[in-house]
This record gives structure tokens, C-alpha cells and sequence, in this order.
């Protein structure tokens, strides 16, 4: 590839009084990119439209938190978070098109999808773009089968939930917390194997989140290095294996926030270095 689809508006940034960084997020790590002279290109993203945030949702929790009746994942009702997510969830679904289309690899500069259930949002998750991705691609015979690799240091409750309320057997979902999550060595080892395992998806999502490392308030048990080596583990297999991903960047709490960013930036040069 020439350079690594990137796909980001500044409509999916809102900027909530959170302990979170990760609403702000996408703004940051895409000029950090740019500035670092990444070969990226950035790529307007298409809003999730209600018809698809109510495939993976209860309609009333998807029109409530639109019209900001209910509480978001931010315990609060701001009207610029609503107004973010489905630019969040549609910067998603839009790269793992991008992902499909050029059968290699797009990223999504997202947080904040996988503590949200069929109607509730919590730690910092309104909607679940994972979840609502996966629908959408499903619903238009996109894909058969897809993979979710959770490496985020939390469990996705809320995308196991939607799973079991739609009885959903064509999603494979591995949380990093399903091997070894405290020991950097077993979950390294393993990782290659459990990448194979997605062999049989169409499409891989995967969450390259920042607050499994060991410094993180909210984490962790892997080195900056530790997880420059998940993600290059990551892209290698799955690009031996033929499995189109697109990759997203979850949670992340260090501060200052330049810590969360380094991470990030190790991510993309991973995927740089596989893929372009
Ligand atoms: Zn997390």
C-alpha cells in the first residue's frame, strides 16, 4: 500500500469534562501522525446512521441518548458528546470498510465502544461501534464471520452482552483478559496463535488499546516495547493469514497524555511498517 487509510473527522472529537482523554483523542493522535510524517491518508468517514446504532441497541437507549434524555457514558447528557458518536461508531465502520475494500488494513482513531451494552453506557462508552460495525457489515452480506480482538486492558462486558441478547454465533470475541492478562511473557507467547484463530473471519477488528501498559493508572502489565511487539504481532499474522483489520485505540490514561499518545504513534509505526 502507499500509505495507511485513516479515517477521521473532527466531528467524532468532544471534549467532556472526563478523567478520559479519549473523546479527544482522535484530534490528537491524528496530528500527532501527521507531524511524526506517517504515510497516512485521511479519509472522511460516513456517520452511522439510527437505523444501524439501533441494530446493536435498544431504539429508545439510541434515540434517548441522541436527543441527550439519557445519561451518556460520561454520566452526563452533553449535547456535543451525542453529537460525536455516530461520527465515533460511523469513523469505524467506515475504516473496516476501507479494510474490506483494500483487503489489508485501515484505522479508525476511536475509544469509547466496548462497556456499552444494549442500553447502557459506562466507563467512558455510550454506543458500541464494535458491535454496531459487525451488524452493519453482517446486514449488507459484507462479511460472514468477523473477529473481535479486545486488547484493551478491560473486558468487554457491553459487546459480550449484545452478543448474547442477539444470540450472535458469527463474532468471535477475545479480550485479552481471556490469557494471561498480568504477565507480559504467556500473553507474548500466546499471542500468535490467538491471532490464527481469527483465520476464518472476514474482517478483524482490533482494539490496540493504550492502558494495558504497565505505567497506566487503569492498567496494566506490558512495557512501551511490550506493546509495540502485541501490536507488530498483530499485523504480521494476520496479514500471513489473510485477514483484513482494522484497528481502533481504546483506552488509555496516563498522564501527561504525550505517554497515551507514544503508544498510539507505536501502533501506526507497526502498521506502517507491515503494511506500506
Ligand atoms: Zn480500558
Amino acid at each position: 500500500m502507499d500509505f495507511i487509510e485513516v479515517y477521521y473527522s473532527p466531528k467524532q472529537v468532544s471534549c467532556p469534562d472526563s478523567a478520559s482523554p479519549s473523546p479527544r483523542k482522535p484530534a490528537w493522535v491524528v496530528a500527532d501522525w501527521i507531524a511524526q510524517d506517517f504515510p497516512i491518508g485521511i479519509v472522511e468517514p460516513l456517520p452511522a446512521i439510527r437505523a444501524q446504532l439501533a441494530q446493536a441497541h435498544s431504539q429508545n437507549y439510541v434515540d434517548g441518548i441522541l436527543s441527550c434524555e439519557l445519561m451518556n457514558g460520561f454520566r452526563g447528557r452533553q449535547k456535543e458528546v451525542a453529537d460525536s458518536l455516530a461520527w465515533t461508531c460511523g469513523s469505524l465502520l467506515s475504516a473496516a470498510r476501507g479494510a474490506l475494500n483494500n483487503g489489508l488494513v485501515a484505522c479508525s482513531p476511536t475509544s469509547g465502544f466496548h462497556h456499552a451494552g444494549v442500553e447502557s453506557g459506562y466507563g467512558y462508552c455510550t454506543f458500541n461501534g464494535l458491535m454496531v460495525t459487525a451488524l452493519a457489515l453482517k446486514a449488507e452480506g459484507k462479511v460472514r464471520r468477523v473477529g473481535i480482538l479486545d486488547c484493551d486492558q478491560h473486558y468487554g462486558e457491553g459487546t459480550a452482552e449484545i452478543m448474547a441478547a442477539l444470540s450472535i454465533d458469527w463474532i468471535r470475541h477475545v479480550s485479552q483478559e481471556h490469557w494471561s492478562p498480568d504477565d507480559a511473557k504467556p500473553f507474548i507467547d500466546k499471542l500468535p496463535e490467538v491471532v490464527r484463530d481469527f483465520a476464518d473471519c472476514d474482517l478483524l477488528i482490533y482494539q490496540a488499546g493504550a492502558d494495558p501498559h504497565i505505567n497506566d493508572p487503569l492498567g496494566g502489565f506490558l512495557t512501551t516495547v511490550e506493546l509495540a511487539e502485541r501490536d507488530r504481532i498483530v499485523f504480521s499474522v494476520a496479514k500471513s493469514i489473510g485477514i483484513p483489520v482494522v484497528w481502533n485505540l481504546a483506552g488509555g490514561y496516563q498522564e501527561p497524555v504525550s505517554r497515551v499518545l507514544e503508544i498510539h504513534r507505536n501502533t501506526m509505526a507497526a502498521c506502517v511498517a507491515e503494511y506500506v
